[in-house]
């Protein structure tokens, strides 16, 4: 049967080739310096593991409510009531636990986009986040953001139609480690608000957050990376998404949640029972003993190599400094190549793998390194790196 005939075109419309290009590529390196990995390089705390190991031994291991476990549920409550100070409880924001971060924005995307329904999305841009809308039914409209990586209320406001749903932020982002200000997402909550559109936040980074772009403090004081979910009544008007996988290296565990709207939060349950029926058990409890470990001196270290890459690479380039999140999204020197992923290519030659940017990008002028990797690794990368440019 010729089943490729078979196929719609929501699967199509969906090109995966620049991304499963460096992957090929990857593959065909010995021991390369892999500074395109998406995911923290420390192992996960005994502790967390220890929760997981315990939960399969007392026979956890069955479906558990779509919401989610309760203690995890509670846990969460207090969290979100500590950090943003929204209270999931009653007559409040609904919560959700969801299969990884990226679960919850696809369930969100369903709840909300209709076919021809358009979504603002930052260029630079989470590599998933045009094609899961498409998925969705929906029409992605990026918004340039070039050279500083924010998604501001300005550049946002000339791209809304009546057909906007919803304004996407990542801070800190992906690729580009940029953290948008207090009053930056202050000024696009409101710019939604006003326009009748939901803003997402997703804040998968939010832990790795370096010291001076914690400026924002959650209600105990803690300093906390800029979140629009701290502007009064922001729980009625966007949706809050978070996970676990970077925060605790516990990527392939697939553990998210999403709070905000109970209306919005009600419908993507709906979904989650009829796709994904529950969150992993295991890992929820896993999770649950997550929420009391402390991973500052995991930030600490990886601050120390941010400070590295742009120590390193800001003689040579034009390089916005991370705030958070581990990458660095570096500007190509224009008289190097005439294009960013040529660029890519020479450094593959000298055995050091980065993304290019037009995986990520209408643009194809930066590349995404990645400095969630070993140090000494880091720095001999990113001196080959410096080398190839100053040549
Ligand atoms: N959002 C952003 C910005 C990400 O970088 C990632 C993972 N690379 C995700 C969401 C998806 O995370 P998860 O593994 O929890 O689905």
């Amino acid at each position: 049967m010729d089943v490729a005939r078979l196929l719609t075109d929501r699967v199509r419309s969906i090109d995966a080739s620049g991304i499963r290009r460096v992957f090929d590529l990857a593959a065909r390196l010995k021991n390369p310096i892999n500074l395109s990995i998406g995911q923290p390089d420390f192992p996960v705390p005994d502790r967390i593991k220890q929760a997981a190991i315990e939960a399969i031994a007392k026979d956890y291991n069955g479906y558990t409510p779509t919401q989610g476990i309760g203690p995890l549920r509670e846990r969460l409550g207090v969290h979100i009531a500590e950090d943003v100070g929204w209270r999931c409880e009653g007559d409040g924001p609904g919560l959700l636990v969801t299969s990884g971060t990226s679960g919850a924005l696809m369930l969100s995307f369903m709840a909300l986009l209709d076919p021809g329904d358009e979504a603002i999305i930052a260029d630079p841009y989470f590599v998933l986040y045009p094609h899961v809308v498409r998925m969705c039914g929906g029409t992605p409209v990026l918004c340039d953001t070039y050279p500083d990586f924010v998604l501001t209320a300005e550049r946002v406001e000339p791209l809304l139609t009546p057909k906007t749903k919803l304004v996407l932020l990542n801070s800190p982002s992906n690729p580009s480690g940029t953290v948008a200000t207090r009053r930056q997402c202050k000024d696009l909550l409101e710019l939604c608000r006003r326009k009748n559109v939901l803003l997402i936040s997703d804040e998968i980074y939010d832990e790795f957050t370096y010291s001076e772009s914690r400026t924002d403090r959650s209600s105990t004081g803690r300093p906390r990376c800029p979140s629009p979910a701290r502007v009064t009544g922001a729980e009625e008007d966007m949706l809050l998404i978070r996970g676990f996988g970077k925060t605790y290296a516990t990527t392939g565990w697939r553990m998210g949640y999403a709070a905000g709207p109970s209306a919005l939060i009600d419908e993507m349950g709906k979904l989650q029972q009829y796709t994904f029926v529950c969150p992993p058990s295991v890992a929820q409890w896993g999770s649950l003993a997550a929420l009391d470990v402390d991973m500052s001196e995991e930030v600490a270290s990886y601050e120390q190599r941010r400070d590295m890459v742009v120590r390193k690479l800001s003689s040579v380039t034009e390089i916005t400094t991370p705030g958070g999140a581990f990458y660095a999204f570096v500007e190509v020197p224009p008289n190097f190549a005439r294009t960013a992923s040529e660029f890519v290519e020479r450094a593959l030659e000298l055995n050091v793998l980065i993304i290019p940017g037009s995986v990520f990008s209408s643009r194809d002028t930066h590349f995404r390194l990645s400095f969630a990797t070993d140090i000494g690794a880091l720095e001999q990368g990113l001196d080959v790196l410096a080398l190839l440019m100053r040549s």
